[in-house]
């Protein structure tokens, strides 16, 4: 197929940019390198040993949208950009809905113009908020409680009423739970600048002597260590969901990407420091505000109607984080 693909400069879109490349399918990708790296899109070409067509544009851009993919004539649409930090989105909520909301919007319209009805959107688990109880199934009741999680359920929102409004339009919602993990080469990873705010990334930067110590948050979650609990996921088995979405009859889509097992903060770093051998250093402080104790997806609506299931344990997501960390020790520069 010709896939177009948005922020595939970033850490999830350059590995599907690779996989997709790999399973010889066209691509183009379109990112405004905000936060991603051309390095990263110009690593995933290389490893595939195949060309990919790169422009260094907005989504918001409209125009320069439709002009693209007139050129390319895309099947289908994944859609990776977007900014993804909660913390940021409470300090700047009018830069998440422009960029996640706005963005999202003008990306339809593009593709409405030019007549590509397949979309396959990156929504995330932070959409159903504190209220409901692990795991989480796709019927279970929303309520994100930050403006980045409201921003992706904005989207949501929007994706239901233009597949109810266009019968020929497939709309597919992906809902990440957390995914890590690095390509088995140590090429393409999730690389941050400045200070990470998730788990692995900052796990990541300890061992590279980037940051002292992990700082755990919280001792005093209904968790049996006591630390916050997540439904981590190899980012290549996720990229195989997305992949599986491509098949979908039209109409709108909601799976979880996720494994249906969880992880404490504690299990975390006791897996990082056996695959690299080394002793993590961390501090037990209080919990991180906004933080939920548990976050597990159910995965079966995926395992049914998608013939999708995870295969990587946290073992191997962990070792191809540190193998990253060792093969990429400055990122993409
Ligand atoms: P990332 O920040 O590494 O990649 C996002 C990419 O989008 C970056 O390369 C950035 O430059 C680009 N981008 C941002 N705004 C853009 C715009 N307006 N126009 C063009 N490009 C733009 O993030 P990621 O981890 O690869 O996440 C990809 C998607 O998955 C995001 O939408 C994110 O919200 C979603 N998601 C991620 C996680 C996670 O933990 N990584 C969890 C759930 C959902
Ligand atoms: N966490 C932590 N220290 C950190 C970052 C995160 O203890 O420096 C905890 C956090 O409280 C949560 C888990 O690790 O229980 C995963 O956090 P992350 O930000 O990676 O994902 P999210 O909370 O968005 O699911």
């Amino acid at each position: 197929m010709r896939i177009f693909v948005t922020g595939g400069a970033g850490f999830i879109g350059a590995l599907a940019v690779w996989r997709l490349l790999d399973l010889g399918h066209d691509v183009c990708v379109v990112d405004n390198l905000s936060v991603g790296h051309q390095a990263a899109v110009d690593r995933a070409a290389h490893l595939a040993g195949k060309s990919v067509e790169f422009y260094p544009c907005d989504v918001r851009q409209t125009g320069q949208m439709i002009e693209i993919m007139q050129s390319f004539h895309p099947e289908a649409v994944m859609h990776f950009a977007g900014l993804k930090s909660v913390a940021e989105s409470v300090s700047s909520p009018e830069r998440y809905y422009e960029n996640n909301v706005q963005g999202s919007l003008s990306l339809i319209q593009a593709m409405q113009q030019c007549q590509v009805h397949r979309l396959v959107f990156s929504s995330s688990a932070t959409v159903y908020g504190a209220s409901g109880t692990p795991p989480f199934s796709e019927q279970a009741e929303l309520g994100p409680v930050n403006p980045y999680g409201r921003s992706k359920w904005m989207v949501e929102l929007m994706m239901r009423d233009v597949c109810a409004a266009h019968t020929d339009f497939t709309g597919v919602i992906l809902r990440y739970f957390n995914p890590v993990g690095a390509h088995p080469s140590g090429q393409i990873g999730e690389w941050v600048q400045g200070s990470p705010n998730n788990l692995v990334p900052y796990v990541m930067g300890v061992l590279q002597g980037r940051f002292d110590r992990v700082r755990v948050f919280g001792s005093d979650y209904p968790t049996p260590d006591g630390s916050g609990v997540r439904d981590y996921i190899h980012v290549l088995d996720l990229i195989e969901g997305h992949v599986a979405a491509l098949g979908l009859p039209a109409g709108l889509s909601v799976f979880n990407l996720g494994t249906g097992r969880g992880y404490s903060v504690h299990e975390v770093i006791q897996t990082m420091q056996s695959v690299s051998g080394r002793t993590i250093p961390f501090d037990v402080v209080d919990r991180r505000p906004g933080d939920v104790a548990i976050s597990i997806a159910d995965p079966g609506c995926a395992e049914r109607l998608l013939c999708w299931k995870a295969q990587r344990d946290l073992t191997e997501m962990c070792r191809d984080v540190w193998n990253f960390a060792k093969c990429s020790p400055r990122g993409y520069e």
